[in-house]
Protein backbone atom coordinates (compact mmCIF):
# COMPACT_ATOMS: atom_id res chain seq x y z
CA UNK A 1 0.00 0.00 0.00
CA UNK A 2 1.43 3.65 -0.80
CA UNK A 3 2.28 5.29 2.13
CA UNK A 4 3.03 8.88 2.05
CA UNK A 5 4.61 11.73 4.34
CA UNK A 6 1.96 14.81 5.07
CA UNK A 7 3.51 17.35 6.59
CA UNK A 8 0.24 18.07 8.82
CA UNK A 9 0.61 15.43 10.59
CA UNK A 10 4.61 14.98 10.00
CA UNK A 11 4.25 11.25 9.79
CA UNK A 12 4.63 8.65 6.96
CA UNK A 13 0.54 7.78 6.80
CA UNK A 14 -1.56 5.39 4.65
CA UNK A 15 -2.36 7.10 1.24
CA UNK A 16 -6.53 6.35 1.27
CA UNK A 17 -7.92 9.07 -1.18
CA UNK A 18 -11.51 10.38 -0.52
CA UNK A 19 -12.44 8.59 -3.68
CA UNK A 20 -11.44 5.28 -3.78
CA UNK A 21 -11.29 5.32 -7.67
CA UNK A 22 -9.82 9.46 -8.02
CA UNK A 23 -7.25 11.22 -6.63
CA UNK A 24 -7.25 15.41 -6.81
CA UNK A 25 -4.04 17.03 -6.58
CA UNK A 26 -3.59 20.93 -6.47
CA UNK A 27 0.02 22.32 -7.09
CA UNK A 28 0.92 25.75 -6.31
CA UNK A 29 2.15 26.94 -9.74
CA UNK A 30 4.65 29.41 -10.91
CA UNK A 31 3.95 33.47 -11.01
CA UNK A 32 4.22 34.09 -14.73
CA UNK A 33 7.53 37.33 -14.43
CA UNK A 34 9.87 35.50 -15.43
CA UNK A 35 12.12 32.39 -16.91
CA UNK A 36 11.83 29.33 -14.96
CA UNK A 37 14.88 28.04 -13.13
CA UNK A 38 16.10 24.41 -12.47
CA UNK A 39 14.84 24.76 -8.83
CA UNK A 40 11.26 25.70 -9.64
CA UNK A 41 11.53 22.69 -11.98
CA UNK A 42 11.98 20.39 -9.27
CA UNK A 43 8.70 19.98 -7.63
CA UNK A 44 6.84 20.27 -11.52
CA UNK A 45 9.15 16.94 -12.10
CA UNK A 46 8.08 15.19 -8.93
CA UNK A 47 4.31 15.93 -8.62
CA UNK A 48 4.32 14.57 -12.52
CA UNK A 49 6.18 11.42 -10.75
CA UNK A 50 3.41 11.10 -8.36
CA UNK A 51 0.78 11.61 -11.12
CA UNK A 52 2.33 9.17 -13.06
CA UNK A 53 2.40 6.27 -10.02
CA UNK A 54 -0.71 7.10 -8.89
CA UNK A 55 -1.95 6.20 -12.75
CA UNK A 56 0.10 3.35 -12.77
CA UNK A 57 -1.67 2.05 -9.36
CA UNK A 58 -4.76 2.69 -11.25
CA UNK A 59 -6.50 5.76 -10.10
CA UNK A 60 -8.01 8.36 -12.02
CA UNK A 61 -5.80 11.63 -11.25
CA UNK A 62 -6.87 14.91 -11.56
CA UNK A 63 -4.28 17.03 -11.49
CA UNK A 64 -4.51 21.25 -10.90
CA UNK A 65 -1.86 23.84 -11.01
CA UNK A 66 -2.16 27.24 -11.29
CA UNK A 67 -0.85 30.84 -12.97
CA UNK A 68 -0.60 33.34 -11.11
CA UNK A 69 -0.73 36.30 -13.38
CA UNK A 70 -1.78 39.25 -10.98
CA UNK A 71 1.25 40.40 -8.92
CA UNK A 72 3.50 43.57 -8.10
CA UNK A 73 6.58 41.70 -9.68
CA UNK A 74 4.46 40.87 -12.86
CA UNK A 75 3.84 45.00 -13.19
CA UNK A 76 7.30 46.02 -12.19
CA UNK A 77 8.48 43.73 -14.78
CA UNK A 78 6.07 45.12 -17.12
CA UNK A 79 7.05 48.87 -16.51
CA UNK A 80 11.33 47.96 -16.97
CA UNK A 81 10.11 46.26 -20.16
CA UNK A 82 7.74 48.75 -21.66
CA UNK A 83 5.08 46.35 -22.60
CA UNK A 84 1.89 45.24 -21.15
CA UNK A 85 1.55 42.55 -18.13
CA UNK A 86 -0.68 40.53 -20.37
CA UNK A 87 2.15 40.32 -22.53
CA UNK A 88 4.67 39.45 -19.98
CA UNK A 89 1.97 36.76 -18.34
CA UNK A 90 1.57 35.29 -21.50
CA UNK A 91 5.34 34.97 -23.01
CA UNK A 92 6.10 33.46 -19.50
CA UNK A 93 3.32 31.18 -19.25
CA UNK A 94 3.93 29.93 -22.77
CA UNK A 95 7.57 29.57 -21.64
CA UNK A 96 6.85 27.76 -18.40
CA UNK A 97 4.72 25.13 -20.49
CA UNK A 98 7.26 24.70 -22.68
CA UNK A 99 10.15 23.83 -20.62
CA UNK A 100 7.81 21.93 -18.38
CA UNK A 101 7.29 19.93 -21.70
CA UNK A 102 11.14 19.65 -22.22
CA UNK A 103 11.48 18.63 -19.09
CA UNK A 104 8.91 15.20 -19.74
CA UNK A 105 6.92 16.62 -17.45
CA UNK A 106 2.92 16.26 -18.45
CA UNK A 107 0.94 19.40 -18.51
CA UNK A 108 -2.09 19.63 -15.66
CA UNK A 109 -4.92 18.62 -16.66
CA UNK A 110 -6.17 22.76 -15.75
CA UNK A 111 -4.40 25.51 -15.03
CA UNK A 112 -6.15 28.06 -13.80
CA UNK A 113 -5.36 31.29 -14.25
CA UNK A 114 -5.85 34.11 -10.84
CA UNK A 115 -7.14 36.85 -13.50
CA UNK A 116 -9.86 34.22 -14.49
CA UNK A 117 -11.63 34.03 -10.75
CA UNK A 118 -11.37 37.62 -9.54
CA UNK A 119 -15.22 37.66 -9.30
CA UNK A 120 -15.02 34.26 -7.37
CA UNK A 121 -12.46 35.96 -5.68
CA UNK A 122 -14.54 39.35 -4.68
CA UNK A 123 -16.83 37.21 -3.30
CA UNK A 124 -14.98 34.88 -1.01
CA UNK A 125 -13.62 37.76 0.21
CA UNK A 126 -17.03 39.74 1.21
CA UNK A 127 -18.59 36.60 2.95
CA UNK A 128 -15.62 36.10 4.94
CA UNK A 129 -15.83 40.22 6.04
CA UNK A 130 -19.30 39.84 6.72
CA UNK A 131 -18.43 36.25 8.78
CA UNK A 132 -16.13 38.28 10.75
CA UNK A 133 -12.72 36.69 9.40
CA UNK A 134 -11.97 39.59 7.54
CA UNK A 135 -12.27 43.37 8.31
CA UNK A 136 -11.21 46.38 5.79
CA UNK A 137 -8.55 48.92 5.81
CA UNK A 138 -7.85 51.95 3.44
CA UNK A 139 -4.86 49.79 1.66
CA UNK A 140 -6.90 46.89 1.46
CA UNK A 141 -8.94 44.01 3.18
CA UNK A 142 -6.91 41.94 5.94
CA UNK A 143 -7.57 38.71 7.31
CA UNK A 144 -8.50 38.04 10.97
CA UNK A 145 -5.82 35.72 12.20
CA UNK A 146 -7.12 35.28 15.94
CA UNK A 147 -10.08 34.03 14.50
CA UNK A 148 -9.04 30.66 13.53
CA UNK A 149 -7.98 28.65 16.55
CA UNK A 150 -5.80 26.13 14.70
CA UNK A 151 -3.47 29.04 13.05
CA UNK A 152 0.04 27.77 12.45
CA UNK A 153 -1.43 24.04 11.69
CA UNK A 154 0.50 23.49 8.93
CA UNK A 155 4.13 25.15 9.79
CA UNK A 156 3.76 24.22 13.83
CA UNK A 157 3.89 27.69 14.41
CA UNK A 158 2.29 28.94 17.62
CA UNK A 159 1.25 31.72 17.84
CA UNK A 160 3.36 33.55 20.00
CA UNK A 161 6.32 33.01 18.21
CA UNK A 162 3.94 33.85 14.95
CA UNK A 163 3.89 37.43 17.00
CA UNK A 164 7.48 37.76 17.57
CA UNK A 165 8.79 36.56 14.26
CA UNK A 166 6.38 38.78 12.34
CA UNK A 167 8.10 41.99 11.02
CA UNK A 168 6.37 45.22 12.37
CA UNK A 169 5.49 46.93 9.58
CA UNK A 170 5.54 50.59 10.76
CA UNK A 171 3.15 51.51 8.32
CA UNK A 172 0.83 49.07 8.18
CA UNK A 173 -2.99 49.94 9.44
CA UNK A 174 -3.66 46.32 10.23
CA UNK A 175 -5.02 45.20 13.43
CA UNK A 176 -2.53 42.54 14.15
CA UNK A 177 0.94 41.94 12.98
CA UNK A 178 -0.08 38.29 12.05
CA UNK A 179 -2.88 39.69 10.00
CA UNK A 180 -2.54 38.84 6.09
CA UNK A 181 -4.06 40.38 2.93
CA UNK A 182 -6.63 39.24 0.81
CA UNK A 183 -7.12 42.44 -1.34
CA UNK A 184 -5.18 44.78 -1.84
CA UNK A 185 -6.08 48.92 -2.83
CA UNK A 186 -4.37 49.91 -5.42
CA UNK A 187 -4.47 51.63 -9.16
CA UNK A 188 -0.95 50.62 -10.32
CA UNK A 189 -1.05 48.22 -13.08
CA UNK A 190 -3.76 45.32 -13.64
CA UNK A 191 -6.81 46.04 -11.09
CA UNK A 192 -10.46 45.30 -10.51
CA UNK A 193 -13.28 47.21 -9.45
CA UNK A 194 -14.75 45.85 -5.99
CA UNK A 195 -16.24 46.70 -3.03
CA UNK A 196 -13.67 48.05 -1.22
CA UNK A 197 -11.93 50.26 -4.27
CA UNK A 198 -9.68 49.88 -7.55
CA UNK A 199 -7.46 46.91 -6.34
CA UNK A 200 -6.11 43.37 -6.63
CA UNK A 201 -6.59 40.10 -4.42
CA UNK A 202 -3.66 38.44 -2.23
CA UNK A 203 -1.87 35.78 -3.41
CA UNK A 204 -3.10 33.22 -0.76
CA UNK A 205 -6.86 34.06 -1.68
CA UNK A 206 -6.48 33.02 -5.26
CA UNK A 207 -5.28 29.57 -4.31
CA UNK A 208 -7.78 29.33 -1.79
CA UNK A 209 -10.52 30.44 -4.00
CA UNK A 210 -9.45 28.52 -7.03
CA UNK A 211 -9.81 25.60 -5.09
CA UNK A 212 -13.16 26.05 -3.79
CA UNK A 213 -14.46 27.03 -7.15
CA UNK A 214 -12.36 23.78 -9.10
CA UNK A 215 -12.74 21.27 -6.13
CA UNK A 216 -15.40 22.37 -4.36
CA UNK A 217 -14.32 20.02 -1.23
CA UNK A 218 -11.51 18.35 0.26
CA UNK A 219 -9.24 17.36 -2.02
CA UNK A 220 -6.30 14.34 -1.67
CA UNK A 221 -3.18 16.01 -2.08
CA UNK A 222 -2.04 19.96 -1.88
CA UNK A 223 1.23 20.34 -2.59
CA UNK A 224 4.41 22.61 -3.81
CA UNK A 225 7.65 23.43 -2.45
CA UNK A 226 8.84 23.82 1.18
CA UNK A 227 9.05 27.31 1.32
CA UNK A 228 5.61 27.46 0.32
CA UNK A 229 4.47 26.08 3.75
CA UNK A 230 4.49 29.47 5.31
CA UNK A 231 3.03 31.95 4.46
CA UNK A 232 1.29 30.67 1.98
CA UNK A 233 0.04 27.23 2.38
CA UNK A 234 -0.54 28.16 6.17
CA UNK A 235 -2.70 31.59 5.21
CA UNK A 236 -5.04 29.25 2.67
CA UNK A 237 -5.61 26.54 5.16
CA UNK A 238 -7.13 29.43 7.35
CA UNK A 239 -8.82 30.96 4.65
CA UNK A 240 -10.08 27.44 3.53
CA UNK A 241 -11.22 26.58 7.47
CA UNK A 242 -12.86 29.92 7.47
CA UNK A 243 -15.11 29.78 4.51
CA UNK A 244 -15.21 26.49 3.38
CA UNK A 245 -16.31 24.50 6.58
CA UNK A 246 -14.22 21.89 5.35
CA UNK A 247 -10.25 20.89 5.41
CA UNK A 248 -8.51 21.95 2.41
CA UNK A 249 -6.09 19.23 1.80
CA UNK A 250 -6.04 15.47 3.59
CA UNK A 251 -2.11 15.32 2.56
CA UNK A 252 -0.13 18.33 2.39
CA UNK A 253 3.68 17.13 0.52
CA UNK A 254 6.37 19.56 0.05
CA UNK A 255 9.46 18.98 -2.17
CA UNK A 256 12.77 20.03 -0.68
CA UNK A 257 14.75 23.26 -1.72
CA UNK A 258 17.12 22.85 -4.66
CA UNK A 259 20.36 25.38 -3.50
CA UNK A 260 23.41 25.86 -5.43
CA UNK A 261 26.38 24.99 -4.01
CA UNK A 262 24.89 25.45 -0.34
CA UNK A 263 23.67 28.20 -1.21
CA UNK A 264 20.45 29.31 -1.87
CA UNK A 265 19.47 29.99 -5.67
CA UNK A 266 18.61 33.48 -5.76
CA UNK A 267 19.06 36.71 -8.34
CA UNK A 268 20.56 38.74 -5.94
CA UNK A 269 23.67 36.21 -5.86
CA UNK A 270 23.51 35.59 -9.18
CA UNK A 271 23.73 32.10 -9.22
CA UNK A 272 20.53 30.72 -11.06
CA UNK A 273 20.85 28.24 -13.53
CA UNK A 274 17.90 29.03 -15.92
CA UNK A 275 16.22 25.49 -17.50
CA UNK A 276 16.80 27.04 -21.33
CA UNK A 277 20.60 27.57 -20.85
CA UNK A 278 20.74 23.80 -18.83
CA UNK A 279 18.85 22.08 -21.78
CA UNK A 280 21.59 23.69 -23.93
CA UNK A 281 23.88 21.76 -22.36
CA UNK A 282 22.82 18.72 -21.13
CA UNK A 283 19.82 15.97 -22.08
CA UNK A 284 16.83 17.36 -20.06
CA UNK A 285 16.29 13.52 -19.08
CA UNK A 286 19.69 13.37 -17.16
CA UNK A 287 18.88 17.03 -15.22
CA UNK A 288 15.64 14.85 -14.46
CA UNK A 289 17.50 11.94 -13.43
CA UNK A 290 19.60 14.11 -11.22
CA UNK A 291 16.04 15.40 -9.14
CA UNK A 292 14.44 12.30 -8.72
CA UNK A 293 17.98 10.34 -7.84
CA UNK A 294 17.09 12.78 -4.58
CA UNK A 295 14.28 12.06 -2.04
CA UNK A 296 12.11 14.85 -2.76
CA UNK A 297 12.02 15.81 0.70
CA UNK A 298 15.70 15.90 0.93
CA UNK A 299 17.31 19.21 -0.80
CA UNK A 300 19.82 18.95 -3.88
CA UNK A 301 23.11 20.73 -3.86
CA UNK A 302 23.14 21.43 -7.40
CA UNK A 303 26.88 21.92 -8.58
CA UNK A 304 27.73 21.97 -12.51
CA UNK A 305 29.98 18.83 -10.95
CA UNK A 306 26.63 17.15 -9.75
CA UNK A 307 24.87 18.01 -13.17
CA UNK A 308 28.03 16.40 -15.22
CA UNK A 309 28.30 13.55 -12.82
CA UNK A 310 24.50 12.87 -13.43
CA UNK A 311 24.92 12.94 -17.50
CA UNK A 312 27.95 10.24 -17.06
CA UNK A 313 24.95 8.06 -15.44
CA UNK A 314 22.53 9.09 -17.87
CA UNK A 315 24.38 8.52 -20.98
CA UNK A 316 25.70 4.66 -19.24
CA UNK A 317 21.66 3.79 -18.44
CA UNK A 318 21.25 5.37 -22.25
CA UNK A 319 24.09 3.41 -23.88
CA UNK A 320 23.11 -0.03 -22.49
CA UNK A 321 18.89 0.17 -23.48
CA UNK A 322 19.58 0.95 -26.91
CA UNK A 323 21.93 -1.81 -26.97
CA UNK A 324 18.92 -4.25 -26.12
CA UNK A 325 16.56 -2.18 -28.03
CA UNK A 326 19.35 -3.12 -31.09
CA UNK A 327 19.22 -6.13 -29.70
CA UNK A 328 15.28 -7.13 -29.33
CA UNK A 329 14.84 -5.64 -32.66
CA UNK A 330 17.24 -7.58 -34.73
CA UNK A 331 15.64 -10.76 -33.21
CA UNK A 332 12.12 -9.79 -32.99
CA UNK A 333 12.04 -10.30 -29.22
CA UNK A 334 9.83 -7.61 -27.86
CA UNK A 335 7.11 -8.58 -25.45
CA UNK A 336 5.04 -6.38 -23.49
CA UNK A 337 5.87 -8.83 -20.27
CA UNK A 338 7.15 -7.26 -17.38
CA UNK A 339 9.51 -9.45 -14.50
CA UNK A 340 7.10 -9.87 -10.94
CA UNK A 341 10.08 -9.59 -8.76
CA UNK A 342 11.63 -6.56 -10.05
CA UNK A 343 8.18 -4.74 -10.51
CA UNK A 344 7.31 -5.84 -7.20
CA UNK A 345 10.86 -3.97 -5.83
CA UNK A 346 9.93 -1.01 -7.55
CA UNK A 347 6.14 -0.88 -6.29
CA UNK A 348 7.51 -1.60 -3.02
CA UNK A 349 9.87 1.27 -2.93
CA UNK A 350 7.45 3.85 -4.46
CA UNK A 351 4.88 2.95 -2.28
CA UNK A 352 7.56 3.75 0.50
CA UNK A 353 6.60 7.80 0.12
CA UNK A 354 7.89 7.98 -3.55
CA UNK A 355 11.25 6.63 -1.91
CA UNK A 356 13.14 6.87 -5.48
CA UNK A 357 16.82 7.04 -4.76
CA UNK A 358 16.19 3.12 -3.90
CA UNK A 359 14.50 2.84 -6.90
CA UNK A 360 17.39 3.73 -9.02
CA UNK A 361 19.46 1.49 -7.31
CA UNK A 362 17.19 -1.64 -8.71
CA UNK A 363 17.24 0.31 -12.47
CA UNK A 364 21.01 -0.02 -12.08
CA UNK A 365 20.98 -3.48 -10.91
CA UNK A 366 18.40 -4.30 -13.66
CA UNK A 367 20.52 -2.23 -16.41
CA UNK A 368 23.49 -4.67 -15.55
CA UNK A 369 21.03 -7.72 -15.72
CA UNK A 370 20.34 -6.29 -19.06
CA UNK A 371 24.22 -5.78 -20.04
CA UNK A 372 24.99 -9.48 -19.19
CA UNK A 373 21.92 -11.09 -20.28
CA UNK A 374 22.04 -13.50 -23.62
CA UNK A 375 19.20 -14.93 -24.28
CA UNK A 376 16.65 -12.40 -26.41
CA UNK A 377 13.13 -13.32 -25.03
CA UNK A 378 14.30 -12.63 -21.47
CA UNK A 379 16.64 -9.95 -22.32
CA UNK A 380 13.00 -8.59 -23.67
CA UNK A 381 10.98 -8.99 -20.53
CA UNK A 382 13.75 -7.31 -18.83
CA UNK A 383 13.41 -4.51 -21.25
CA UNK A 384 10.17 -3.85 -20.63
CA UNK A 385 10.40 -3.84 -16.87
CA UNK A 386 12.81 -1.06 -17.13
CA UNK A 387 10.33 0.94 -19.51
CA UNK A 388 7.85 0.92 -17.84
CA UNK A 389 9.69 1.92 -14.31
CA UNK A 390 11.31 4.72 -16.47
CA UNK A 391 8.83 5.51 -18.11
CA UNK A 392 7.01 6.46 -14.70
CA UNK A 393 10.07 8.35 -13.73
CA UNK A 394 10.01 10.14 -16.78
CA UNK A 395 13.65 9.06 -18.33
CA UNK A 396 13.03 6.69 -20.73
CA UNK A 397 14.60 7.41 -23.66
CA UNK A 398 12.84 6.87 -27.24
CA UNK A 399 14.10 5.15 -29.84
CA UNK A 400 13.20 4.13 -33.20
CA UNK A 401 14.90 1.55 -35.42
CA UNK A 402 13.32 1.35 -39.03
CA UNK A 403 13.36 -1.92 -41.19
CA UNK A 404 15.65 0.16 -43.44
CA UNK A 405 18.08 0.47 -40.73
CA UNK A 406 17.52 -3.21 -39.52
CA UNK A 407 18.42 -4.00 -43.05
CA UNK A 408 21.60 -2.21 -42.48
CA UNK A 409 22.89 -3.55 -39.25
CA UNK A 410 22.54 -7.14 -41.04
CA UNK A 411 24.00 -6.79 -44.17
CA UNK A 412 27.11 -4.80 -41.93
CA UNK A 413 27.38 -7.97 -39.58
CA UNK A 414 27.14 -10.27 -42.86
CA UNK A 415 29.76 -7.93 -44.43
CA UNK A 416 31.93 -8.51 -41.36
CA UNK A 417 30.93 -12.81 -41.23
CA UNK A 418 32.37 -12.61 -44.78
CA UNK A 419 35.63 -10.48 -43.89
CA UNK A 420 34.43 -7.91 -46.40
CA UNK A 421 36.47 -4.90 -44.33
CA UNK A 422 35.95 -2.47 -47.01
CA UNK A 423 32.03 -3.03 -47.43
CA UNK A 424 31.80 -3.47 -43.46
CA UNK A 425 33.70 -0.24 -43.14
CA UNK A 426 30.74 1.63 -45.64
CA UNK A 427 27.85 0.57 -44.15
CA UNK A 428 29.06 0.97 -39.99
CA UNK A 429 29.36 4.77 -41.63
CA UNK A 430 25.80 4.41 -42.96
CA UNK A 431 24.68 3.16 -39.27
CA UNK A 432 26.59 6.05 -37.58
CA UNK A 433 24.75 8.76 -39.60
CA UNK A 434 21.62 6.98 -38.16
CA UNK A 435 22.86 6.83 -34.70
CA UNK A 436 22.77 3.21 -34.34
CA UNK A 437 26.77 2.61 -34.45
ZN1 LIG B 1 -0.90 28.30 -3.81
Amino acid sequence: MLTVYNSLSQTIEPFEPINPKRVTMYICGPTVYGDIHIGNARPVIFFDVVKRYLTYKGYDVLLVSNITDVDDKIIDKAKELKISEEEITKKYTDHWIEMSLRLNSGLPDLMPRATQYVSSMIEYIAELIDRGYAYVRPSGVYFRVSKVSDYGILSKQNMDELSQGVRIELESDKEDPRDFSIWKTTEDGLNFESPWGMGRPGWHTECAVMNHEIFGSEIDIHGGGSDLKFPHHENEIAQTNAHDHHHLAHYWMHVGRLDVNEVKMSKSLGNVTLVKDLIEMYDPLAFRLLTVNHHYRQPINYSDELMVQFSKEYDKIKRSLKKAFLTISLEQAFRMETDEAIMSSFDMWMDDDFNIPNVMTLVYDLIKMMNKEKDSSRLAVLYHSAHVILDILGIMPRYELTDDTLLLYRAWEQARHEKDYQRADQLREKLSERGWM
